[in-house]
Formats: C-alpha cells, structure tokens, sequence
C-alpha cells in the first residue's frame, strides 16, 4: 500500500480490527520512509454479473430498478417489507454467486418471479404477465379475480410448447436392409 504522504511504497500494519459490524478490516498503517500513519479499510466487493438484454445489449444490475420492479407487482398486497427484502438479498445473492460475467435478464426475470410466488400469488401473475403472455387481457384479469377469491390457478404459467410431436408414417420408414 503507498504512502498517501510520500509515496512510499513500504508501509507496515500496526493495527488490525473489525469494523462495519464485521463488514469491514481498519487498518493502521504506518510508513516506513517519512513514519506518517494512516488509516486504509477493506471491504469485500460483491461483483455483480451484467445482464444481457432480449435484444443483446448489456446494462449493468441494478438493485433500485429490480425492487422498483417487484413493487409494483406488489402494490397493495398485504406483504411485509422485510420480507420484500429478504427476497432481494436472495436474488443478488443468486447472481453474485453464478460465477458468469454474464446473466440474461430473462433468468433473472424467472428468479424474481420464484421469489414473488412465495411472497404472494397475485403479485406473481402480476409479474410473469409480462415474461409469459396470457392469451389475452381478459384471460388475465380473469386469473387474478380467481386468485384473489383464494382459488387455485386455473391455467398453467408454462408456456405451452408449440412444436407438434413428430410423426412418422409407416410408408416413409426405411427399414436397414434396403
Ligand atoms: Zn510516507
């Protein structure tokens, strides 16, 4: 560590501690050439992945536009704030733990919305609608009325898959000893 003084570049610790609540190393140094002390902390950095956009750009994570995000899925639904909390420190835990430089905003998309149908139901349709379009809008309102009369979902969230099952007529089969 240099010497904010002289810029040396042989300083020694003298002391050591905690700070932060634990989140924090202070240390005490001292310079070895003009005998100046400082003080330095460390702290762990948490780098978050970039998120890959639907159309291939990437934009930094960002924390405020995830919980503004989920609120509004949320708006006036009886869910704590603690726990809205919790949610997100689950998320950006996810992503800080990937390993990839890269998420897709997508996956992030599906990560929010397992935390939201935790948290609560309406606010999970509220927020898969726009990942996974319903039919139409009446479908939806529909699903949420239900929802809120604290009946099951009717439809399935998955999207259905729209490759037919391949078949293959007898005539065009080729049997190995032709
Ligand atoms: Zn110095």
């Amino acid at each position: 560590m240099r010497c904010p003084f002289c810029s040396a570049e042989d300083t020694k610790v003298i002391d050591s501690r905690l700070a932060n609540e634990g989140d924090a190393v202070r240390r005490r140094r001292e310079c070895l050439t003009c005998a100046e002390r400082f003080t330095t902390f460390e702290m762990a950095e948490l780098v978050m992945p970039r998120l890959v956009k639907r159309d291939g750009s990437r934009v930094p994570f960002d924390e405020d536009k995830l919980r503004s995000g989920m609120l509004r899925a949320l708006e006036k639904r009886p869910v704590p704030t603690e726990q809205v909390d919790a949610a997100i420190n689950h998320i950006k835990h996810r992503l800080a733990t990937t390993g990839d430089r890269e998420v897709k905003s997508r996956v992030l998309g599906e990560w929010v919305m397992g935390e939201l149908r935790q948290l609560d139901q309406v606010a999970y349709v509220r927020f898969a609608s726009v990942y996974r379009s319903f039919q139409d809008v009446n479908a939806f309102r529909e699903e949420i009325d239900r929802l809120e009369q604290g009946q099951m979902l009717s439809v399935p969230l998955e999207p259905v898959s729209a490759v037919p099952a391949t078949v293959v007529s007898p005539d065009k089969q080729v049997s190995p000893g032709e």
